[in-house]
């Protein structure tokens, strides 16, 4: 090759893109190399031991079979970690037989990773790069509702963090998949109400609601019966999971009205903006406490929780304690003001804002700030509530305050939960970065 370099350029002036790539760092180390015939036959001799033992592992038997998940959840890190290693070709028969063993089990026993997403995840990368059809989001696709009702906000991910935000103990993964799914389900409700419905099939929709009865979906438009389904469905998957988990039957009753509160809210919402009327500032606070959604979220925590929400803790909920109204106005204050500015080009159910302007006629700035010092009255209520004695457990009690700091990050640049921008980095943060040891 060094002819080459003594070449001249033919053309000294012609400009070309050359890369000036950097020598390659390795010299002779890799061409020099001689190998060591008896260190290889010794070295073989020790793999074939190994491999036997692998192969070994590999293998379901008694004892394995006594001692169940964590048996199953052992060899998945086993396979994991043969094939990041790069030898699982070495096993491939022993690999294939396994998980066509362990796949028809996993539904039984996937259940007590609910607290560990390591298990979780590796479970499902592990199953589905074999071509298992193990589905990632697991309910969320199955209501297929996205293809149904396109118009609304989809916001599963969202819906998942902000209940982790919520109740992040590992104690509580059932409190976290309800109220996941109880976000997602009234965040679909609310969109159907504010942006899609029109006055007449929202007061169908608001009649089948109080109906809560499966028969009532024939009365409903075509684009509703799969939102009316899914609502009724999930509550029944709640009903009977917290009794097989937790041998509760009483609490889902508790979601159940109080989604049939939210709707009657929602109702007069759609009543107000047909008759173009801007409510007092008392009337929109009585209405929107309530269409918020803090206390129905709030019931679908209490109701993940287990036995830990008694049927007294439900009751001192519907009771409007103060703890809760106090979150409802910071959450239903900080909303107001982020979603007026988004929501101020189409016709939108009136905003504190506005009547807050109209009830005192005062400018939009000004209405914000009396607007912000609600909120700070609302977090010394929130303060002195969470002091002990609390009315029911602490624990329970700060579920409350959590929705409350959940809020302040959610609404703190613009109603993130519409535009949710801002909290992409948070998300990944929590579940894809790892965090250096
Ligand atoms: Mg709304």
């Amino acid at each position: 090759m060094d002819h080459l370099s003594l070449e001249k350029p033919t053309m000294p002036d012609t400009l070309r893109p050359l890369g000036n790539f950097t020598p390659s760092l390795w010299g002779d180390r890799f061409s020099s190399f001689t190998l060591d015939t008896q260190l290889l036959e010794k070295c073989s001799k020790e793999v074939e031991v190994l491999k036997e033992e692998v192969k070994d592992m590999l293998v379901l038997d008694n004892d394995d079979v006594g001692r169940g998940k964590s048996a199953g959840a052992e060899k998945m890190v086993l396979i994991d970690a043969l094939e990041r290693l790069g030898v699982s070709y070495l096993f491939q028969k022993e690999i294939e037989e396994l998980l066509e063993n362990m796949f028809p089990k996993f539904e039984e026993y996937c259940h007590v990773f609910h607290d560990n997403l390591f298990m979780v995840s590796l479970h499902f990368r592990v199953f589905r790069r074999h071509g298992y059809d193990l589905s990632s989001g697991k309910w969320w696709k199955e209501w297929d509702l996205r293809s149904h009702i396109p118009y609304v906000r989809d916001r599963a991910v969202e819906c998942f963090f902000y209940s982790t935000a919520v109740c992040f103990e590992p104690q509580y993964s059932l409190a976290r998949l309800v109220l996941t799914k109880a976000m997602i389900m009234i965040s679909i409700l609310d969109d159907t109400y504010d942006a899609y419905g029109t006055y007449e099939e929202l007061k169908c929709f608001t009649n089948a609601v109080q109906r809560w009865d499966m028969n009532a979906i024939d009365q409903l438009p075509k684009y509703m019966k799969p939102i009316y389904k899914a609502l009724l469905n999930i509550h029944d998957e709640f009903y009977q999971e917290i009794m097989a988990k937790k041998g509760i039957n009483y609490s889902v009753q508790y979601l159940e009205e109080a989604y049939k509160e939210v709707i009657r809210c929602y109702d007069v919402e759609t009543e107000w903006l047909k008759k173009g009327y801007v409510q007092t500032m008392e009337e929109h606070l009585a209405n929107a406490l309530v269409t918020v959604t803090s206390p129905l979220l709030t019931t679908a925590a209490f109701v993940g929780m287990g036995e830990i929400a008694t049927p007294e803790a439900f009751q001192w909920l519907q009771s409007q304690p103060r703890i809760l109204m106090a979150c409802s106005t910071i959450f239903r204050v900080i909303n107001d003001i982020q979603s007026c500015k988004t929501e101020d080009e189409r016709s939108h159910v009136t905003t504190g804002v506005d009547c807050y302007m109209k009830q005192y006629a005062v400018s939009r700035a000004e209405a914000i700030g009396e607007l912000l010092k609600i909120i700070e009255n609302a977090w010394i209520d929130i303060n002195e509530e969470m002091m002990r004695p609390t009315m029911i457990s602490r624990d329970l009690v700060i579920r409350v305050l959590n929705f409350t700091r959940l809020y302040g990050v959610v609404y703190k640049y613009n109603d993130g939960y519409t535009q949710p921008e801002c909290g992409k980095d948070s998300i990944i943060a929590l579940y894809e970065d790892s965090i250096p040891i």
